[in-house]
């Protein structure tokens, strides 16, 4: 046994075996190169906000307006969430009461349709998100969904596609984002189409939002009606998330979450948005948010300079999608194998996939949680080496180079701590 990372003695002597994983999760966490696209290292300050008394207290409603006493210190805390989210992406109004991403996009189903009406959004195996409109999910069985996707010689979304689609069904809501999406959205080209739809344009940006509060990418704020969100994944907060929006809507939107949706709001959670979004207002925050983009075009060069193809060639964000068919491996088997060396990535379909979305023919890959480590481009050519090692020892089954990969990995790790995990 490694020494463990933090102190949970509490928990250690209350229940040792969850002590034990969450021992183990943080060593994890510290020894891999994690590239999950959606994942990221919260600041120690943002953990702990997470692990306050704040939650014991139950405050259903909003900040003056609650069902329940005592919430001189919770009103404050949310409405510092609030304004400071609404600061950050330049709305007129934020809710941060969504207890994440997949609730709040439910929130706007309630807010602006009802059950069998159109929603328009990029389907799933495309880049899109469940809550998009897409059939196993609640948002493409009570509504009906309609679904754009991307051209197949770019890789991209075609504009005309969606316009067609959107006077063709009239939506009364259209999403625009995604969840594997490696090119800028066009907010304003979207917002084009809606206004010519009569549609409410919602902007999921749950995967760039730091990026946009970083500049690092366009904001949705001068085009959306609304704007959805979750916190943890570029902007490096708490699992949650945040439905911004017009003035005209806030209305609405605020009576989808609580009493539409949800009971109370989780308020430990509410403080670690609040101290997220002070960290992304901060000074440092642009450079991470750039670097993040800067890390992702040098891994995404490395990767095609050894003949990986990259889902529309490459990347303007902090995210690659790799269809592996041309490697001879299937990105299930690919990922087990980069899981084994240390390299945590997510299989993925890929535009067009032939594959089942169980063992699809692509990886999806980011670089998020390794610029909050501080690893610079200069590392990615020797990221791309390793995943091109491991891609090919996936294939002929040479677990010694895995192996070997994995060793490298860890000392690398280890040259580079992460946030929130102090070194032992
Ligand atoms: C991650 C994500 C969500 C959902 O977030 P959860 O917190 O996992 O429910 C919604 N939309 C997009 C585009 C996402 O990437």
């Amino acid at each position: 046994m490694t020494a463990p990372l933090i102190r949970h003695s509490a928990l250690a002597s209350a229940d040792p075996e969850i002590a034990a994983l969450v021992s183990a999760e943080e060593r994890l966490q510290a020894d891999t190169l994690r590239l999950i696209p959606s994942e990221n290292y919260v600041s120690a300050a943002v953990l702990e906000a997470s692990g306050t008394v704040l939650q014991n207290k139950y405050s259903e409603g909003y900040a003056g307006k609650r069902y329940y006493e005592g919430q001189q210190n919770i009103d404050q805390v949310e409405t510092l969430a609030v304004e400071r989210a609404k600061a950050l992406f330049r709305m007129d109004h934020a809710n941060v009461q969504p207890y994440s991403g997949s609730p709040a996009n439910l929130a706007v189903y309630l807010a602006f349709l009802k059950p069998g009406d159109t929603v328009l959004g990029m389907s799933l195996p495309m880049g899109g998100h469940l809550t998009h409109g897409w059939g196993v999910s609640a948002t493409g069985s009570w509504f009906r969904g309609v679904q754009y996707g991307v051209r197949r010689d770019s890789g991209r979304v075609d504009l005309d596609e969606v316009r067609d689609l959107a006077l063709a069904e009239r939506p009364k809501v259209i999403f625009c984002g995604g969840t594997a999406v490696p090119r800028t959205i066009d907010f304003a080209g979207f917002a084009e189409i809606a206004r010519e739809a009569g549609a409410v344009l919602v902007a999921d940006v749950a995967h760039i939002a730091g990026l946009i509060a970083g500049g690092a990418h366009p904001s949705p704020a001068p085009y959306a009606d609304v704007v959805s969100t979750t916190t943890h994944k570029t902007l490096r907060g708490p699992r949650g998330a945040m439905l911004l929006s017009r003035a005209e809507h806030a209305r609405a939107i605020d009576r989808a979450v609580f009493p539409g949706l949800q009971g109370g709001p989780h308020n430990q959670t509410t403080a670690a948005i609040a101290v997220a979004l002070k960290e992304a207002a901060g000074a440092g925050f642009s450079g991470y948010a750039h670097q993040v983009v800067a890390n992702a075009q040098a891994l995404g060069e490395e990767l095609a300079a050894r003949g990986f193809d990259l889902v529309s060639g490459g990347t303007d964000n902090h995210l690659l999608l790799i269809d592996l068919t041309g490697k001879g491996v299937s990105g299930k088997i690919a990922a087990k194998a980069l899981d084994r060396a240390g390299i945590v990535v997510n299989y993925n379909t890929v535009p067009y996939d032939t594959r089942k979305p169980f063992d699809p023919s692509g990886i999806r890959i980011g670089t998020p949680a390794l610029t909050s480590r501080g690893i610079p481009a200069s590392e990615m050519g020797a990221v791309a080496h390793w995943i091109d090692l491991v891609v090919d020892a996936a294939r002929t089954g040479d677990e010694a180079t895995i192996t070997k990969v994995r060793a490298e990995v860890k000392t690398l790790m280890d040259a580079y701590p992460a946030p929130g995990l102090p070194v032992a």
